[in-house]
Order: C-alpha cells, then sequence, then structure tokens
C-alpha cells in the first residue's frame, strides 16, 4: 500500500508553499496562537482568504456547478494542513462545514445566496448548536421559534458561539415544535449577525480566545432562511458536526509543537547533562512520535472516506477528533514535565523553553477536547456506530 502523495498532490501543495511564501504576512499569520481555525477576524486576514478565493482554492472538492473545482478531498486537506501549519487562517466554517451542508441540504435560494459568497471570501459564519442547558446533549436545545406571518420569531439564548463578535451570519438551531421527540422538532435557520434582536456577550475561555453568549429578543427569521426541512435541523447540524470534528481540528499545528519540543530537547542539559540521554525523556518521545503518526493517519483516513458529495463519515471524524486532540493535550502535559519549571512562563518569553509556547498550549489543548462535542462524546458515538453498543443517552 502506498500512502505517500501523488506527484500531483506533492505538486499542489508546492504550489500552496511558495503561494504561502509570497504572502507570509504577520498580520495574517501567527504560529504562537494555538488555533486559528475559526479566526478570519480582522480585514486583512479577510483579505487573504479573498486571495485563497482568487487562486480558486476555496471550494476544492465542491461541484464545478456551484464554482468549486470538484477535486479529491486530499487537496483540500493539504491545503488546509499548509495554512494551519503557519498559523493562517484557514478554509473554515464557510467552505467545510456551512458550505458542504448547504450544497447538500440547502434550497436553491440559500445556494444562490450563499455559495458564491462563502467560495469568494466575503462572508464568516458563527455556529449556534449550545445552550446552557444543551451541551453535549445538542438535542435538548431550547431557543424557542415560534410560527408567524412569512417566518418565525426566535427568542431565547446560545452559549460558546464562537466568531459571533465578528462573524456576518448565525447557522443556528431552534425548537420548532415542542410536542415532538427531542430530535425531531428542530428546524436549522440562517440569521444576519447585525440583527437588531441579537445581543452578543463575551466569555474568555482559559486558552486566551474569546467565544460568546449570545441572546435573541424576537429575532425574526424569513421562510426563505430555513435550511433544508422543518424539524430535520439536528441530522442536518449532526452532518455538520461530523464535518467539523475533522476541518477544525487540524493535525500539523499539533506536529510543529512536538517538532518544537523534540529541538528543545536535542541541546538542553539538566544538571550539566544533555537532556536527550535520559533513557525516560527518550522512551517518551518515543511514545509521542508514535501517537503523532495515529493521529495523521486518522487524518488521512476521514479524507479517504470522505466520499464526494457525500455526507461526512461520522466513526471516522469522531475517531480523528478524539485521538488527535486527547494526543494535544497529552504532548501538552508531556512538554511542561519534559522540558521543566521554565515552561510555566507565559508565551512570548524569550528565554523560557520554547519561547514560552508549552503554557499557552497546556492551556489551550483543554478546549480543543471539548468544543465540537466532548472527548467522552466522541467515545460514545465510536461505542455506537461503530461497535453496536446500546445508546446510553
Ligand atoms: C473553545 C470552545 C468553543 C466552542 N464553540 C462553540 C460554537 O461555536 N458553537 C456551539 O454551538 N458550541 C460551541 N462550543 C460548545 C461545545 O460544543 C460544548 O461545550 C460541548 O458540547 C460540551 O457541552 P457542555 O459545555 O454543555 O458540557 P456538558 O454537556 O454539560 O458536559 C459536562 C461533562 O459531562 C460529560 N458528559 C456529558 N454527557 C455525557 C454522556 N452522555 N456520557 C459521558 N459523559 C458525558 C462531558 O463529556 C463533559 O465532560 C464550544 C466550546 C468550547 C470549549
Amino acid at each position: 500500500m502506498d500512502f505517500d502523495f501523488t506527484p500531483e498532490q506533492q505538486a499542489f501543495l508546492a504550489e500552496v508553499e511558495e503561494f504561502l511564501d509570497a504572502n507570509a504576512d504577520p498580520d495574517v499569520f501567527d504560529p504562537t496562537r494555538e488555533n486559528m481555525a475559526q479566526i478570519v477576524d480582522t480585514p486583512a486576514r479577510r483579505a487573504f482568504m479573498a486571495k485563497l478565493a482568487e487562486r480558486g482554492w476555496l471550494g476544492l472538492t465542491w461541484p464545478k456547478e456551484w464554482g468549486g473545482q470538484d477535486s479529491d478531498g486530499v487537496y483540500e486537506y493539504l491545503l488546509n494542513e499548509a495554512l494551519a501549519r503557519r498559523g493562517g487562517p484557514q478554509i473554515g466554517k464557510g467552505v467545510g462545514i456551512i458550505g458542504k451542508t448547504l450544497l447538500r441540504h440547502g434550497s436553491d435560494k440559500l445556494k444562490q445566496e450563499f455559495l458564491p459568497r462563502i467560495l469568494n471570501g466575503e462572508i464568516e459564519f458563527a455556529v449556534g448548536y449550545s445552550e446552557p442547558g444543551a451541551g453535549s446533549d445538542a438535542a435538548a436545545m431550547k431557543l424557542k421559534a415560534t410560527k408567524v406571518e412569512g417566518g418565525w420569531m426566535l427568542s431565547g439564548q446560545k452559549i460558546w458561539t464562537t466568531s459571533a463578535h465578528f462573524a456576518d451570519w448565525y447557522w443556528v438551531g431552534a425548537r420548532t415544535d415542542t410536542e415532538a421527540a427531542k430530535h425531531f422538532g428542530i428546524t436549522l435557520f440562517l440569521v444576519p449577525m447585525d440583527h437588531p434582536g441579537l445581543t452578543v456577550k463575551p466569555i474568555w475561555t482559559m486558552g486566551d480566545e474569546r467565544t460568546n453568549e449570545v441572546f435573541f429578543d424576537d429575532v425574526f427569521v424569513s421562510d426563505d432562511y430555513v435550511v433544508g426541512e422543518l424539524n430535520r435541523g439536528f441530522q442536518y447540524i449532526s452532518e455538520a458536526l461530523d464535518l467539523e470534528r475533522f476541518t477544525m481540528f487540524t493535525y500539523s499545528p499539533t506536529r510543529a509543537r512536538l517538532d518544537l519540543l523534540v529541538d528543545h530537547l536535542r541541546t538542553a542539559t539538566r544538571d550539566g547533562a544533555p537532556v536527550r540521554d535520559d533513557p525516560v525523556v527518550r522512551s517518551r518521545v518515543a511514545q509521542l512520535e508514535t501517537q503523532a503518526e495515529v493521529a495523521r493517519v486518522l487524518g488521512l483516513r476521514f479524507v479517504a472516506k470522505s466520499a464526494k458529495g457525500g455526507a461526512a463519515p461520522t466513526v471516522e471524524a469522531s475517531q480523528y477528533k478524539l485521538f488527535a486532540t486527547e494526543f494535544s493535550k497529552r504532548l501538552a502535559d508531556a512538554s511542561m514535565d519534559l522540558a521543566g519549571p521554565g515552561t510555566q512562563l507565559r508565551v512570548g518569553t524569550d528565554d523560557a523553553p520554547m519561547k514560552g509556547r508549552a503554557e499557552s498550549t497546556y492551556r489551550y489543548t483543554v478546549l480543543d477536547t471539548i468544543g465540537g462535542g466532548t472527548s467522552e462524546v466522541q467515545k460514545n458515538i465510536i461505542a455506537r456506530r461503530k461497535l453496536g453498543l446500546p445508546k446510553n443517552f
């Protein structure tokens, strides 16, 4: 079995790297920021996304009919990982999650309105599933949607809506049927973020990134902005979450952190002796290297199993997300242990080991095991969908 990329894929990656070299703007790229997957939050980053769009690199896997390239998923993977490796904004929610879900389930009106704007890099989204009483059990969401003439009136609250403070549109689930079983009474809507009935309040995470609470006060949404069929929203959300669990949790930043640790250990000394000679250090680093390879290959497995135009593979998405994000956390623990007490110094401290990256990574990697569904939720999905074990909630 040949695990290498084909010559065409390697040539594409070389082209991407050359483009990134030519656009290496420090206002756009920040390799010390822990997760750039959804941070298209400044004019410079938006302008960069527009350049990617000009190259035709947004929507690589989308059908030609909708302006895409109809390419194999591996090209999108190579692009996204190259962007993530440099700490740049990525294909994100627009291309990777919402666009793909609209392609499968959106009305012609929604496709015509949103798909070209997503492909041109003109539009950013926030995703609203979680509520104070509905996180792991997202189907318990209560945001109320009441039928009114020509549309729906939304009232209630969301929480943990990342990007709400700079997004243009809100991809949001609300309860449209209170009588039906909880998974069958939710509808997905698209709401403009500048609607006067929306109030966005910041929540700062322990990883230094901002997320938000969003309050809905009689927010009218026209019937035209219902995504797919009424009361089928939870099924679309589940599909979108499979895409999110792969697209938003790229592998290459973790790989870069492991390289940083190994580089540090090559020259570090403890009590006058090279740390690299310590058998415990060597054994732990060898384990980390092996686990990094498992994470990488699980990502490639997701790509290989993703059928063009089909739903993303659920089990592979959960296996990748579970392993890759838990590995990232184990790597952060190991960096603190192996590189010593100086790792507690803040990121940007020049004389700290690895310039303080271990400290910020240690705080950030926890969040990746929660956002997009916790590790326990991924284990439940794998237990049910892969192993056929009974449902526990
Ligand atoms: C940085 C960050 C960004 C986020 N961005 C968004 C966003 O943009 N949009 C959005 O909608 N949401 C977002 N979230 C929310 C995220 O999806 C939820 O935090 C997550 O689903 C967990 O829900 P919860 O916080 O309510 O915890 P709970 O569901 O209350 O879980 C608490 C604990 O119980 C465990 N648990 C719960 N149920 C089970 C079970 N059945 N079996 C075993 N263990 C269980 C969980 O694993 C967890 O350890 C974000 C979260 C973070 C941390």
